[in-house]
């Protein structure tokens, strides 16, 4: 049974870390920690972004939790639609590749393919920031069901299997979080259920002895995106230590706190992410009537999608 409490963590922690590393994207390493040189990290905004605001990263989520809604389960057509809507209304930030796939006329089945075909690069982290609303609604599906659900949804936008294989592994990472095991102890069980030809790849980054600094690509790649989410679980005890690692990577520093707020959110529980965390945050939805979503709407969101396996 998919713990409520873990269920809306996972939802909001993503949205609370996508917010808190927003204004740092593209910085060095150490910039959040020197602008906060008490130890208490604040949502200042910056670059573009108001305290508290969110991007594509949790925006995405929440079109993917909606049509899971909506629709009753996975309709991938939907989602595509949902996204192209979204793109279409010019969001502040959208992944280079996301638009090129979204924007480019072709249909869903094919689009990611395609771009893939001409432009040889396809695995962005742009899959794994996006993952926390469907990582509710497959865990208490299983395993098979949600790491799958996982490898489609990113194969939506992102043609490169290596992104389908980090998705899937992030999917099931959260499973297992949400009902109340330890992800850190189930990763060799998971990194079994790679694909073969990507698993050592992902074996590399996922394992214990991996740091940040050992990262072969910028963090804007699914490789040491996930990796350096794990690694800052792993390394802190708290949701706020675990943020605060992250964000402090510089490079693709919502993304990465994104999804580390995924995971951390998962495993800590929502009443350990701290309350100035979550009152200024918010969730605009370009092309969808101005609506603008808050962390209650979050948090009944990822209630919703618990419930609805
Ligand atoms: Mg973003």
């Amino acid at each position: 049974m998919v713990t409520p409490e873990r269920a809306v963590g996972a939802v909001l922690g993503s949205a609370v870390g996508d917010a808190l590393g927003a204004p740092f994207e593209f910085g060095l390493p150490g910039v959040f920690s020197a602008r906060f040189p008490d130890g208490v990290g604040e949502l200042c905004g910056g670059g573009g972004w108001d305290p508290g605001e969110a991007t594509d990263d949790t925006q995405m989520a929440v079109l993917i939790g909606e049509s899971l809604l909506d629709r009753g389960g996975l309709d991938l057509p939907d989602v595509f639609d949902r996204f192209r809507r979204w793109a279409a209304a010019d969001p502040k930030d959208i992944g280079l590749l996301t638009e090129r796939v979204l924007l480019g006329g072709e249909p869903w089945d094919r689009a990611a393919a395609l771009d893939f075909r001409v432009e040889g690069r396809g695995a962005g982290n742009g899959s794994l920031m996006r993952a926390s609303t469907a990582a509710v609604h497959f865990a208490a599906r299983g395993r098979t069901a949600t790491m799958d659900a996982g490898r489609r949804l990113a194969a939506l936008t992102h043609g490169d299997p290596a992104a389908w294989e980090g998705t899937a592994l992030l999917h099931e990472l959260i499973r297992v979080a949400l009902l109340d095991g330890d992800p850190l102890a189930a990763l060799p069980d998971v990194l079994a259920e790679v694909d073969p030809r990507h698993r050592e790849r992902w074996a590399t980054v996922l394992a214990p002895g991996w740091r940040p600094e050992d990262a072969t690509e910028f963090n804007g790649a699914v490789w040491p995106c996930l990796g350096s989410a794990v690694w800052a679980l792993r390394t802190t005890g708290t949701f706020e230590e675990a943020l605060t690692a992250a964000v402090d990577l510089g490079g693709d520093t919502d993304t990465v706190a994104a999804v580390t707020g995924m995971l951390a959110g998962a495993v800590h529980g929502a009443g350990a992410i701290p309350d100035r965390w979550t009152a200024a945050l918010h969730v605009p939805l370009p092309g969808f009537g101005g609506r603008v979503l808050r962390a209650g709407d979050l948090r009944s969101l990822a209630l919703a999608l618990r419930l609805s396996t």
